[in-house]
């Protein structure tokens, strides 16, 4: 059995006053469940997420992070600081990050290495733009960014790694990939995988669907087979979705 997860990527949203509120209410209201809760504040509040969800199972992610050590790198953040309080997972991969701040596969690569390296868990995003889709290169697009990002890593660095496919398209913008899109292309990543790799490494790894993910259709992309949760964005800043999110799975 896949572990289940839900994770909240709560961008640049939220000062403190609001992350400790809607941490608190989240708690409150938590339901039962087997899969794991992610949160992801912006960087200046994760050392106050972890302590407000000091006694929690919900966790804490980092929603980037740089691949240095430590050193000149203006504005950057290393893993070292992230771990320091005791944040050990972190988003990479992210299509705004790919998008706004020309984050390249060759990058991300190297920031998953890094992350790994410290023992972090990565969730790693990647998804096609609508032009991809629409020409019918959404597989091929995906196969490169996987390819890219992650296959040179050893078989034993995918008990690390969590994937979040993220059709570009479907990001923020209200419109979700249907159930079926998003079981079609998480087989896909599963069986690209278990040929770069195995099946036993294939099997075992969590994909998350992400974009628009929302109380009213998050059931039914979950159902699927090979959707083993999500990656959610705007219904995470509002703790009543967000429960009935994880309530869905
Ligand atoms: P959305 O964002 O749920 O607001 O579409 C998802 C994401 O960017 O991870």
């Amino acid at each position: 059995m896949r572990t289940k997860i839900v994770a909240g990527n709560w961008k640049m949203n939220k000062n403190l006053e609001e992350t400790e509120t809607l941490l608190t209410e989240l708690s409150a209201k938590l339901p039962d469940t087997d899969a794991e809760v992610i949160v992801a504040p912006t960087f200046v509040n994760l050392a106050a997420a972890k302590e407000s969800l000091d006694s929690s199972i919900i966790q804490v992610a980092a929603q980037n992070m740089h691949y240095a050590e430590n050193g000149a790198y203006t504005g950057e953040i290393s893993a070292d600081m992230l771990l320091n309080i005791e944040v050990d997972i972190v988003i990479l991969g992210h299509s705004e990050r790919r998008s706004l701040f020309g984050e390249s596969d060759g990058l991300l690569n190297k920031k998953v290495k890094a992350a790994l390296g410290k023992g972090m868990k990565v969730i790693f995003c990647f998804g096609e733009e609508l032009e991809d889709r629409k020409s019918d290169n959404h597989f091929s697009v995906v196969e490169h960014q996987l390819k890219n990002g992650l296959f040179d890593l050893d078989a034993k660095a995918w008990g690390s790694i969590i994937l979040a496919y993220e059709p570009v398209w479907a990001i923020g913008t209200g419109e979700t990939a249907s159930p079926e899109q998003a079981q079609e292309m998480h087989a896909f990543i599963r069986k690209t995988i278990s040929e770069a790799y195995n099946n036993s490494i294939a099997d075992a790894v969590s994909i998350l669907y992400g974009g628009s993910v929302k109380p009213s259709n998050a059931e039914e992309i979950f159902s699927k087979p090979d959707v083993d949760g999500g990656l959610i964005g705007g219904a995470s800043l509002k703790g009543d979705d967000f429960v009935s999110i994880i309530k869905a799975i």
